[in-house]
């Protein structure tokens, strides 16, 4: 079983609990390793998002800035928390991030600005938002639009993936079918999408992972689906296990389940960007490293 998670969040952003109770159950669980890997969600609408206001309310809206300056300040510390437990504990603990990836005109060089300061071990490419006349939409807002504009916006979040995915800016993409998580996107025609979005991913050597907080819904399978599980089985897309953990609990969860299950369907390829001892692989684009 994979013994380590490098997709989790920790409080300060919307995580419950604290960077030391993380590394305390990843070392009680005999992980060999742990990554923290909170949102860096930059837009300059993102504040007059729906989304916005709702985690304004459940008090977790310090995940969203709109300005990357916003954005660094509030990594600063989290980072500087994270070299000083490497120190205290010994234990193999690394900075990532899960970035909303944007293709908006100077997104890209301020990101890039972002990483010059605060250079993580690693990033994680996910798009939980779509953006669409000026407003930015999540999975919820997508959820209660019309069926045209749903099929629209479906289709514009995998042209988001794809995007990412030809950026070679990230280590792994992450949930690539999170529009299940909202009940979108389940039915055969988006087969055809799905298979492009693969394509892809095996043209640019992405790779995504397979995300055990998709146990939690009742198709009891991780994200993505098995089908497109399959189809990263054919395109021999390299997958990492990832438990998405919002607490110290969920550490873990699923992953003998989401292993068994992705070799059943095909699967041989699992990735992990720190496997090689003394030389971790550090945001490298196109990495070929697995
Ligand atoms: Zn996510
Ligand atoms: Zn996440």
């Amino acid at each position: 079983m994979q013994k380590f998670s490098l997709h989790t969040h920790t409080l300060g952003f919307d995580g419950r609990n604290t960077e030391e109770e993380m590394v305390l159950k990843a070392q009680s669980l005999g992980f060999e390793k742990i990554g923290f890997s909170n949102h860096f969600i930059v837009h300059e609408n993102i504040k007059d998002s729906k989304m916005y206001r709702y985690a304004h309310s459940g008090g977790y809206h310090q995940i969203y800035s709109s300005s990357f300056e916003e954005a660094i300040e509030k990594f600063k510390p989290h980072y500087e928390k994270i070299d000083e437990l490497k120190e205290q504990t010994g234990f193999p603990i690394y900075k990532g991030m899960e970035v909303d990836f944007f293709a908006y005109n100077g997104w890209q060089e301020g990101f890039e600005k972002a990483l010059n300061i605060l250079k993580p071990d690693y990033l994680i490419g996910s798009a939980h938002f779509i953006a669409y006349r000026g407003t930015l939409y999540n999975s919820h807002d997508i959820k209660n639009a019309g069926t045209e504009e749903q099929n629209m916006l479906l289709n514009k979040y995998y042209q988001n993936i794809r995007l990412a995915a030809q950026s070679g800016m990230f280590n792994f993409l992450a949930h690539l079918d999170l529009m299940k998580k909202v009940g979108l996107g389940q039915e055969q025609r988006w087969m055809d999408i799905e298979r492009q979005t693969i394509e892809v991913l095996a043209q640019f050597g992405a790779k995504t992972e397979l995300n055990t907080s998709g146990f939690k819904l009742a198709a009891q399978e991780p994200y993505p689906s098995s089908r497109i599980m399959k189809l990263l089985a054919d395109y021999q897309i390299p997958v990492i296990i990832s438990d998405d953990a919002h607490n110290a609990g969920r550490l873990g969860d699923h992953f003998k389940e989401a292993e068994s299950m992705a070799k059943k369907l095909g699967i041989v390829h699992f990735y992990d960007p720190f496997k090689r001892p003394h030389s971790p692989v550090l945001n490298k684009k196109n990495s070929q490293d697995r």
